[in-house]
C-alpha cells in the first residue's frame, strides 16, 4: 500500500466574490452547474463547505498534500467576476510558497497575450500556463492565430501548459470546444511542448489514450473524473484506470481534485490505497494498480515535472 505524499496537480479556491456569494446565496447559471457537479460527489451545494484559501490547506494537511498546483479560471463572461485570477493565485503562493504552485490563464483575446504570460511567470512567480477553452467566450485551441502564440511562448519560458478538456460544465458551453483531437495537431506543431489533457478528456477518453501513447511530452490527468466514477462505482473506474495504465502506463498520469468543484478528495485517495481489483479485470490480467504505480500517480510524476520545469527553484 502506497502511504507516502500526495501533490495536487489540479485545485481552485474561492476568492472574495465567491465567498460574497456564499453571504448573499445569490444564484446563477454556472453555480448551479457546479452544485450539480457536487452533487454528484456526495456534496449539497457550492456553499456547504468553505472554498477559502485556508481551507484548502487545511483539506492538504488532512489528506497528506505537500503541494497544490493552483489553476487561474475566469468565467467572467458568464458570472460577472473572475472565479480565480493570476494575482490571487500569486498572493496565495506568497503566503505559502511551500505548499502552493501556480499555473496562469491568459484571455487569447488579448493583443499582448504572450507578454501578460510572460509576466505572470517572470515578475508574478507563477510556474506553469493554464487553458480553459470554454472560458474567455470560447475558442478552439488549435486556433493557430489565437493560441499559437501563447504555445510559442510558453516553449520559450520552458513551462508546461495545463489544458482544460473533455467534461463541458453545462448548457451555456459548447462541446467542440473541449474536444481533446485539437491537441493533436498543438502537440505535432508545438513537438517540445510539455501538455497535460485535463480530465483525461472525458468522454473522449480513448482517443487521448491514443494521442498520449503517439506524442512523449503529452500527460493525461484524472482530475475530477476520477471523483466522479469512483462515487459512483470504484469498479467502473478500475477498469477505465486499467486501460489507460495498459495504454500508456503509470508515468505520464497525474491525479488533481479539482478541490473546489469536486471536494472528495478523501474518497479519492482512498480508493488508490484499498481499490480491489475488480472480477473483470482479474480476468483479462489487465493492468493494475500496483503500488509503484499508485506512487507515481498521486506523487512521483508530479514530483518529476516539479524537478524538469524548476518549480521549487524560488524556494532556494
Ligand atoms: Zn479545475
Amino acid at each position: 500500500m502506497y502511504t507516502g505524499p500526495r501533490i495536487d496537480t489540479h485545485a481552485h479556491f474561492g476568492n472574495e466574490a465567491m465567498l460574497n456569494l456564499e453571504r448573499t446565496s445569490e444564484v446563477n447559471p454556472l453555480v448551479k452547474e457546479i452544485d450539480n457537479i457536487r452533487e454528484t460527489v456526495g456534496y449539497k451545494s457550492m456553499f456547504d463547505q468553505s472554498t477559502s484559501l485556508e481551507t484548502l490547506i487545511e483539506e492538504m494537511d488532512r489528506n497528506m498534500i505537500e503541494i497544490a498546483w493552483l489553476h487561474q479560471l475566469s468565467f467572467k463572461e458568464v458570472l460577472g467576476y473572475d472565479v480565480l485570477t493570476n494575482e490571487e493565485i500569486e498572493k496565495a503562493i506568497d503566503k505559502y510558497p511551500e505548499r502552493l504552485k501556480g499555473f496562469a490563464g491568459i484571455d487569447p483575446r488579448g493583443k499582448d497575450a504572450p507578454k501578460e504570460l510572460e509576466h505572470a511567470i517572470k515578475e508574478m512567480g507563477l510556474h506553469g500556463f493554464k487553458m480553459n477553452p470554454n472560458d474567455f467566450g470560447g475558442y478552439f485551441l488549435d486556433d493557430r492565430e489565437l493560441c499559437y502564440p501563447l504555445y510559442e511562448k510558453a516553449l520559450e519560458l520552458d513551462i508546461p501548459v495545463s489544458i482544460h478538456t473533455g467534461i463541458t460544465p453545462g448548457p451555456m458551453f459548447r462541446m467542440k470546444h473541449n474536444n481533446p483531437l485539437q491537441l493533436d495537431d498543438v502537440a505535432v506543431d508545438f513537438p517540445g511542448l510539455t501538455i497535460f489533457v485535463e480530465h483525461i478528456g472525458f468522454p473522449w477518453q480513448d482517443l487521448t489514450y491514443n494521442m498520449v501513447q503517439r506524442h512523449k511530452n503529452m500527460y493525461i490527468t484524472i482530475t475530477a473524473v476520477a471523483n466522479i466514477m469512483i462515487h459512483k462505482s470504484e469498479a467502473l473506474f478500475y477498469m477505465e484506470m486499467a486501460k489507460m495504465l495498459g495504454m500508456i502506463g503509470s508515468e505520464r498520469i497525474l491525479w488533481g481534485s479539482d478541490w473546489t468543484a469536486t471536494p472528495n478528495i478523501r474518497e479519492v485517495l482512498d480508493f488508490f490505497m484499498h481499490a480491489e481489483v475488480p472480477f473483470p479485470v482479474q480476468m483479462m490480467k489487465g493492468a493494475t494498480l500496483t503500488d509503484d504505480r499508485v506512487a507515481d500517480i498521486v506523487y512521483l510524476n508530479a514530483v518529476r515535472l516539479q524537478e524538469r520545469f524548476r518549480m521549487n527553484l524560488d524556494e532556494e
